[in-house]
């Protein structure tokens, strides 16, 4: 009896974890479609997969790129066997990051967007208006800026602010405004509204100012000429304050202030 109860409650559960896969699987989809037919750019047929198999395929990537370059090298026998002792270890300070990061809603590691379908992440996401929608378009406009030729932050450097800043931001500020006409529910955004990391706040402002000064179509550039632009587009107060330090020193241009 006490088991079957617990059977009982557990069932609906998984069931809306899959439910949850399968409606992320159906959106993405619908706004490939739309997102394509909107910017004219084919983005081909990226994966809907569990975050659960992040940490895994990011491992192995990392294992490949290892292998591949001891390959190159003609360095045979080391290389290969300490990426095959690393393996488990990259994996599971993987999964420990990932147990920290529980809040993340979405993952793009080129060709798979992964979907988060803990209970804590599905509640908060189902609740709020075009919620899945959103992060759905949003791990699509990563997609977006890799098929316009962006490069994103790679696996084996280091991590460039600035570049992690102009790629967050692309992906807000496109599925806050660009394609905020795509959703089933009219909404309108804010400043506010976004989500709280620097990198979001500070890049959807400079993509903000953009396309304030070259209209919306320099969005499709942005990935390939983010650098130019960034240096020769003014940066106005909120971006300074948005910005972290970090950010800032990645910053090649000058900064300008204005009253
Ligand atoms: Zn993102």
């Amino acid at each position: 009896m006490n088991k079957d109860c617990k059977n009982n409650i557990k069932m609906p559960e998984l069931l809306t974890r899959k439910q949850f896969l399968k409606e992320s699987r159906e959106k993405a989809e619908h706004y490939k479609h739309k997102i394509e037919k909107k910017t004219g750019v084919d983005l081909g047929e990226p994966g809907i997969k569990n975050l659960n198999w992040h940490a895994f395929d990011f491992a192995k990537e990392i294992l490949e790129i290892e292998l591949l370059g001891a390959y190159e090298k003609k360095d045979f026998l080391i290389n290969p066997f300490l990426s095959f002792a690393a393996f488990p270890l990259t994996l599971s300070i993987l999964e420990i990051k990932h147990f920290f990061q529980k809040n993340t809603r979405a993952i793009y590691l080129s060709p798979n967007i992964y979907i988060n379908t803990r209970k804590k992440v599905r509640e908060p996401v189902l609740s709020e208006k075009n919620g899945l929608d959103k992060t759905m378009v949003h791990e699509l406009s990563h997609v977006l800026w890799e098929k316009l030729g962006g490069e994103l932050n790679g696996i084996s450097e280091k991590g460039n602010e600035r570049l992690s800043m102009m790629v967050e931001g692309f992906a807000t500020y496109s599925a806050k405004f660009w394609f905020s006409d795509l959703y089933p529910i009219k909404q309108k955004h804010y400043l506010t509204d976004y989500w709280g990391l620097p990198d979001y706040q500070a890049g959807a402002l400079r993509m903000m100012r953009f396309t304030e000064e070259y209209g919306e179509d320099i969005l499709l550039k942005v990935p390939t000429q983010w650098r130019e632009l960034d240096e020769k587009t003014m940066m106005l107060e909120p971006e300074l304050l948005f910005s972290s330090e970090k950010q800032l020193k990645a910053f090649k241009g000058h900064i300008d202030y204005e009253e």
